[in-house]
């Protein structure tokens, strides 16, 4: 990652920095922030000598606005680091543990609420005053606003064996929040006055309490959660959950979820349990704070910039993420519609790794102008399938073109043409309707090196297709006979013939499957190769670029092209219509007398073609090459070998045979 970059994003999170806590009006969701953060997080790991104090992981907040009197915070209101997953709580515990050795750790979990940080100041009991977090060292006075806030007690409440805290000085921390049913209440109001809705229940929050006019503040209902006290003298609050206690007997609300832990495992029934409840909880929430139980433990730990390290925030999935745009690249359907296809840096976007999204079509690559580099906003909830939301022009980089896109169909399909009917968002191919490559394809499925089925050959393709009786390649699975007998073609036993054909290939295994599906670039030995890596039709449908070229004679087009298959909202759905028809490919370990051979054929064999030979050769799990390479073992010479080949052969250590040599091999490897 480059400097530049790092550069660009410090100055984008700032924007957005100042829009949220100065303006109150962020322009992106706290997902596209938090998502930056962790990239800016991340280049700065790996280059430390790059921070720089006004890096925004070393501020908290923002400039504070005039208008109110300023106040020093006696002790730092700092933030939290985000944990995203398990391994994240393991690590930072794993951290802790180095500082702490011989440790029992208890944790404290409560729900995290998603409004503005204040700090009430009670002296002998009295609400004196109430300081906003502003930039964590120094908060702006709030107090008359404060002090319309219903459940902020004037008085803390006596309670016996809380005492204390009604004398000296006494700060309860917590968050000012809008509930749910009042933000809805007020917005409808606004609704029915004709007025402009507000955003979100948090920055409402925010801007109201910022508000210089208290009468303002007191028409909007708002309410006060605390979570922590701070005393003068430490020792007064031992633990986190003494906190809590304190809290309701001196009359502040806080939330009664919060619990304490003795390991990771309760807290992550706690996390798993709340991701599932947390939309019935009044207020907004984005995540759980997870401390160390023990406050002095929690003092000694320290901070590491502007977070604590003996506490986090855990954030639940989030359902937008940014990532950078590798490539563009176009798929064509079984109708012959071009689909483009934007591959990107693996993302995580609620729970689940994605590498691309469907752009749909020219219309929409121009409506986002998303270009090679972009970073982009992927949206993905449950189980839709992601979308490109939004590009993030800001960080472009400086020499990108926007998507030419007949350009791009002439540079990826040189040997197609293509039109843009009237009326359609969609590029087809010329000359070839629809039916005419479903033909092409099914007669590819059906063929001998791929599915392979019995009297499924051009005639019968030809007929099913025209008479519509098979629209896609899953479509056979579901002939009856009785379909089948209303053709000429087809007569008592023909049809019965065809359709137990087709039903024998219910279990095809997996290599056969994928050969069949007809992925450009993607041959009978290139199927082997990738089945044999990716064992599962799924995790080859998952799979990026890089892991994909990682595999033996996979370069980038053929990566590109199976990333575009899988990746064509046509072929996902045909993918689940097999499933749903039953046909589950089967994927066998490769154990073959002849695995990891490696065998290129030279010339023509007298004894079978050398389509037959590969078959042969693979069915005892050997590999079929095209060209001599480092890894080939045989050059099966059928003739004259070509002095280049022969050198070739020789500098690799090939070791050159001929046709009765590799008679042999197969049948004592078959035996
Ligand atoms: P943080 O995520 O670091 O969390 C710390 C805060 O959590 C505390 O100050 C406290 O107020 C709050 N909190 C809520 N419930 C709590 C509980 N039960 N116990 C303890 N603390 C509790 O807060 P931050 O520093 O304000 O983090 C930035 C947040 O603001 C992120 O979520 C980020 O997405 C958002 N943000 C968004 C934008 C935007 O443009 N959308 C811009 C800046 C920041």
């Amino acid at each position: 990652m480059t400097r530049s970059r790092l550069n660009e994003i410090k100055k984008l999170l700032s924007k957005y920095s100042y829009e949220y806590y100065a303006l109150d009006q962020p322009s992106v969701s706290d997902a596209v922030y938090d998502s930056l953060m962790s990239e800016l997080k991340q280049i700065e790991a790996a280059h430390p000598a790059w921070i720089t104090p006004d890096s925004p992981t070393q501020r908290v907040g923002n400039k504070l606005s005039d208008g109110f009197a300023k106040v020093r915070h006696p002790r730092r209101m700092v933030s939290l680091n985000d944990v995203f997953d398990k391994d994240d709580v393991v690590a930072w515990v794993n951290r802790i543990d180095k500082l702490l050795p011989a440790e029992n750790h208890e944790f404290f979990a409560d729900i995290k609420m998603d409004g503005l940080a204040c700090a009430l100041i009670y002296l002998d009991g009295i609400f004196t005053q109430a300081v906003t977090r502003g930039d964590s060292f120094v908060g702006e006075d709030v107090t008359n606003n404060v002090r319309t806030i219903k459940n902020v007690p004037l008085r803390l409440h006596e309670a016996e064996g809380y005492e204390i805290f009604l004398r000296g000085r006494t700060e309860i921390r917590g968050e000012i929040v809008m509930l749910k049913k009042d933000f809805t209440v007020l917005n409808e109001q606004r609704r029915v006055a004709g007025k402009p809705e507000f955003a979100n229940p948090r920055n409402l929050a925010a801007g109201t309490i910022r508000q210089l006019d208290p009468r303002l503040v007191a028409e909007r209902p708002l309410h006060f959660r605390g979570y922590d006290i701070i005393r003068d003298n430490a020792g007064d609050v031992p633990t986190n959950s003494f906190v809590y206690q304190a809290l309701t007997a001196l009359g502040i609300t806080r939330n009664k979820q919060a619990s304490v832990f003795t390991d990771i495992a309760g807290v992550m029934n706690f996390v798993n349990e709340w991701d599932e409840k947390r939309q019935k909880l009044p207020f907004n929430t984005d995540g759980l704070v997870i401390k160390i139980n023990d406050r002095m433990r929690f003092d000694e730990l320290g901070l590491v910039g502007k977070n604590p390290r003996g506490a986090v925030a855990y954030k639940y999935a989030a359902e937008q993420a940014t990532t950078i745009v590798r490539d563009i690249v176009i798929s064509i359907g079984r109708t012959g519609a071009a689909t483009p296809v934007a591959v990107f840096d693996p993302v995580v976007v609620a729970g689940t790794t994605v590498q691309h999204a469907s752009l749909h079509n020219a219309d929409e690559i121009a409506r986002l102008d998303v270009r090679r580099g972009d970073t982009v906003v992927v949206f993905k909830a449950g189980d839709i399938i992601p979308q490109i939301e939004a590009v993030l022009v800001e960080l472009r980089p400086k020499d990108t073109r926007p998507i030419d896109y007949p350009a791009e169909l002439a540079r990826q399909y040189p040997e197609l043409k293509f039109v843009r009917p009237e009326g359609e968002a969609v590029y087809r191919v010329k000359g070839l309707s629809g039916p005419l490559i479903l033909k092409r394809a099914l007669k590819h499925f059906a063929s001998k090196g791929a599915l392979d089925i019995d009297t499924l050959g051009e005639k019968n393709v030809e007929a099913l297709v025209d008479a519509e009786l098979v629209r896609d390649l899953a479509d056979i699975y579901t002939l009856a006979k009785e379909q089948l007998l209303t053709l000429e073609r087809f007569a008592d036993i023909s049809a019965q013939k065809l359709i137990d054909a087709i039903a024998a290939k219910k279990q095809p295994t997996l290599e056969r499957f994928v050969y069949g599906l007809g992925i450009r670039h993607v041959g009978a030995q290139t199927a082997i190769d990738l089945v044999n890596h990716f064992e599962s039709l799924d995790r080859l449908a998952q799979a990026g670029l890089d892991e994909l070229q990682s595999v033996d004679g996979v370069g980038a087009v053929v990566a590109e092209s199976i990333v575009a298959w899988f990746a064509d909202e046509d072929n996902a759905a045909l993918l689940e219509k097999f499933t749903l028809l039953g046909v589950t490919p089967i994927y066998k370990v490769r154990q073959g007398e002849l695995a990891g051979k490696n065998f290129v054929i030279t010339g023509a064999l007298q004894s079978m073609s050398r389509n037959q030979a590969a078959e042969k050769i693979r069915a005892l799990g050997g590999t079929f090459q095209t060209s001599v390479g480092k890894d080939t073992t045989y050059l099966v010479a059928g003739g004259k070998v070509g002095a280049s080949k022969l050198a070739r052969a020789e500098k690799y250590g090939t070791k050159v045979i001929d046709e009765l040599n590799l008679l042999n091999l197969l049948e004592s490897s078959g035996k």
